[in-house]
């Protein structure tokens, strides 16, 4: 391969350029961003950022060397240009000002958007947060006394309403759900923590739609409910979600869905393209459904398979680790690992969810398929790496794109812990440790 293109510099941009080299990729790597900055990382957006505690600098994913003269990547970065098209089965990536990156393999790393209201559109007090510009024009805002009514309740919106509390910030969190998280967390574990919001004296209000906005002179005052409450506000946080940016693809021949459709090492339909990171949507093997999973440590690891897959077609696969994701919400760390479902049966193996210090394992058949870590950060670790340390083992890696590969055989480990509800010494298979799911938005 001569030359390698990757569009997106963000956090999956920079660590397939990052795998390319690590696994000898000597030739011409091209990264294509439209935001002007250097890649830098999202998380602290809600989180410090927003609280006024760190800088921009803080926020820059690049290590020392890395964007210099003596870049150890050697990439020639066109930051501020966005990819409008790509020509897939030629892989030539056309870029906003007309250019052409004519490359051998491509890697679509361009992430994802928030989603927005079209009603709300324009209005000078509505925001949504995903870039540092968005954290820029809201932070200002978040002053004693103003009333912020935050509309969802996932994760970001979650994190905002903590960090504009703690900066005294009069907060309101609308959800359409009866209990937020519940999806990524389940209904019960969902609950405990959704009962930081009342603690901290945030207003949570459920099962809650919102019927309609007063406007005027270019901004919202407020926002009534279908059960006729009216909700004053002087900022407006549309916290709802976030779209893959998958636009520029349209008519390149990439299969789309919800996101890049992809095998489970990240290969589009098209030979010498593949798709990491937010935007992109990997098969999961046990639903047999394209998931799309938004979480840091995905667009962090998931690359390296990815090139992996571009750079040698023979390689044997390795496996994935669980889906992980952290959250800090009212000085609480939030650690999840796996995927979680309704039936899934919980057991408390540590600490008291009453003072949101515990942990939760997940069992499915009598096995343990995900872990819950509340303020537990060491004990979560452990669970996590057991859990992950029985992922199957390597499968050759030429399945192609339609392919549903079978699981592998499993390695079986011992998770970490006495007690379990069905089995006093519980072994992790394949099968019961590969589902991929969740937003973080
Ligand atoms: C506020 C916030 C807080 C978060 N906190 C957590 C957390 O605590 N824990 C956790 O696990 N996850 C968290 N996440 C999620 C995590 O940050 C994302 O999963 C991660 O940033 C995804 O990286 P990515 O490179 O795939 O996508 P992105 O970071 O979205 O980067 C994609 C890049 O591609 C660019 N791009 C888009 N289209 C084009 C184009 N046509 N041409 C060129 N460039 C293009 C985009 O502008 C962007 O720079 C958070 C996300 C946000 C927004």
């Amino acid at each position: 391969m001569q030359t390698l293109a990757i569009v997106g510099a963000s956090l999956a941009g920079i660590s397939a350029a990052r795998s390319a080299r690590a696994q000898g990729f000597a030739g011409r790597l091209v990264i294509i961003g439209d935001e002007a900055h250097r890649p830098y990382d999202r998380p602290p957006l809600s989180k410090d950022f927003l609280a006024g505690k760190i800088t921009p600098g803080h926020l820059l994913l690049e290590n020392a060397g890395e964007g210099e003269a003596a870049d150890p990547l050697q990439a020639e970065w066109l930051l501020g240009r966005a990819a409008r098209s790509l020509d897939a089965g030629a892989r030539r990536v056309t870029l906003d000002d007309g250019s052409v990156i004519e490359a051998d393999g491509v890697v679509i790393a361009t992430g994802a958007s928030a989603r927005t209201l079209p009603e709300l559109a324009g209005l000078a007090n509505v925001f949504t947060l995903r870039t540092l510009e968005d954290a820029q024009d809201l932070a200002p805002e978040l002053v004693p006394g103003t009333r912020l009514v935050i509309v969802g309740a996932g994760f970001i919106g979650a994190e905002v309403a903590s960090t504009a509390r703690a900066l005294g910030v009069e907060v309101t969190v609308v959800c359409t759900g009866a209990v937020p998280l519940s999806r990524p967390l389940g209904a019960e574990m969902a609950a405990t923590l959704a009962a930081l919001h009342g603690i901290n004296g945030v207003e949570l209000i459920c099962d809650a739609t919102v019927e309609s906005y007063y406007s005027g002179e270019g901004v919202v005052s407020g926002l009534r409910l279908a059960d006729g409450r009216y909700l004053p506000a002087d900022v407006v946080l549309v916290a709802i979600g976030a779209v893959p940016n998958t636009a520029w693809l349209a008519g390149s021949g990439i299969e789309l869905g919800d996101g890049v459709l992809c095998d489970p090492m990240g290969r589009t339909n098209v030979p010498g393209v593949v798709a990491v990171g937010d935007c992109a949507a990997w098969l999961d093997e046990e639903s047999g459904r394209h998931r799309r999973v938004e979480h840091w440590s995905c667009a962090a690891e998931r690359p390296s398979l990815a090139v992996t897959a571009l750079l040698d077609p023979g390689a044997a696969r390795r496996p994935l680790n669980l889906p992980y994701f952290w959250s800090d919400q009212y000085n609480v760390r939030i650690q999840f690992a796996g995927q979680a479902r309704d039936t899934d049966q919980v057991s408390i193996e540590a600490g008291d969810p009453a003072a949101h210090s515990f942990l939760a394992v997940y069992y499915r058949g009598g096995e343990p398929v995900a872990v819950l870590g509340v303020n537990q950060p060491r004990l979560f670790n452990k669970w996590k790496r057991q859990l992950n340390a029985a992922r199957p083992v390597d499968t050759p890696a030429a399945e192609g794109h339609a392919g549903v590969a079978a699981a592998g055989t499993a390695a079986a480990g011992t998770a970490p812990g006495s007690a379990t509800p069905t089995s006093a010494a519980p072994t992790c298979t394949a099968r019961s440790v590969l589902a991929v799911s969740a937003s973080f938005a």
